[in-house]
């Protein structure tokens, strides 16, 4: 579905990304694990055009994507939700999903609120008057209504409370089941590690380390890394 082969990029002069190559095939979850500064954000941020590459290769359903528009992205099917979530506001819930919909002629509300029950409830609420995880769960919600082959969450349970975070998790898993791959980016690698299919530990802009989530669950050198600070 997603393929990174050798990609290198960051921000002016200042490179982030080294050589990074990664893939996410159809239907799995992939996260993407690493320290502070690793460059999670940053290989989100190239994938859906926000940054160039200044080498290596993006490619997307068998197409070439390095140096394509967001918004064409977005059309294609790759859909970003960053950390920051990037709510309208002032606007309510549904009017948020609606603009989600923007590539698409029409509004399917009924699977976010499946998933999202308390969307449901709060349809008409002003978004930025919404508790930090409906928010959360809105910006998820708001992606799903453009109808995305791979969504990219980048934190998508930082600042949640346990109860919360779960079920965020469980949502990643249920939109996974339908057939939406997924690339996840959370700096809680044992959460991550637990629901993905695959992983990549991303140090200083390169992937070090691949394999089944749980294969590097119980990776001594992750477990060192993660529980003892230490660098892979
Ligand atoms: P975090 O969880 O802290 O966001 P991360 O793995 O997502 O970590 P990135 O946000 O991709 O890491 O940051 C990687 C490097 O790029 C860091 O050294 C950071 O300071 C730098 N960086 C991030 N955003 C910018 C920017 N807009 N301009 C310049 N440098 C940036």
């Amino acid at each position: 579905m997603l393929s990174l082969v050798g990609v290198s990029a960051g921000y002016g002069g200042s490179r982030v990304l080294h050589a990074l190559s990664l893939r996410v095939d159809d239907g799995e979850i992939v996260a993407l694990v690493g320290a502070n500064g690793a460059g999670k954000t940053t290989t989100l941020r190239t994938i859906s055009g926000v940054l160039t590459p200044v080498a290596g290769t993006i490619e997307f359903l068998g197409s070439r994507v390095d140096g394509r528009r967001t918004s064409d992205l977005v059309r294609a099917g790759l859909v970003h939700v960053p950390e920051e979530r990037a709510l309208f506001g002032p606007l309510t819930v549904e009017e948020n999903l609606r603009m989600g919909a923007w590539t698409r002629s029409v509004l399917d509300f009924d699977e976010v609120y499946a998933l999202f029950p308390i969307l449901a409830e709060r349809r008409r609420q002003i978004a930025e008057t919404l508790s930090g995880g409906q928010q959360r769960m809105l910006a998820i919600g708001r992606a799903l209504m453009a109808r995305p082959r791979l969504l990219m969450l980048d934190e998508p349970s930082t600042g949640l409370a346990p109860k919360l975070t779960r079920a965020v998790l469980d949502a990643v898993l249920a939109i996974r089941d339908r057939g939406v791959g997924v690339l996840l980016v959370e700096q809680n690698a044992v959460q991550a590690l637990a629901i993905a299919d695959r992983a990549y530990v991303l140090e200083s802009g390169s992937a070090v380390l691949t394999g089944t989530g749980a294969e590097l669950a119980r990776d001594d050198r992750v477990r060192a890394a993660y529980l003892g600070g230490g660098s892979l």
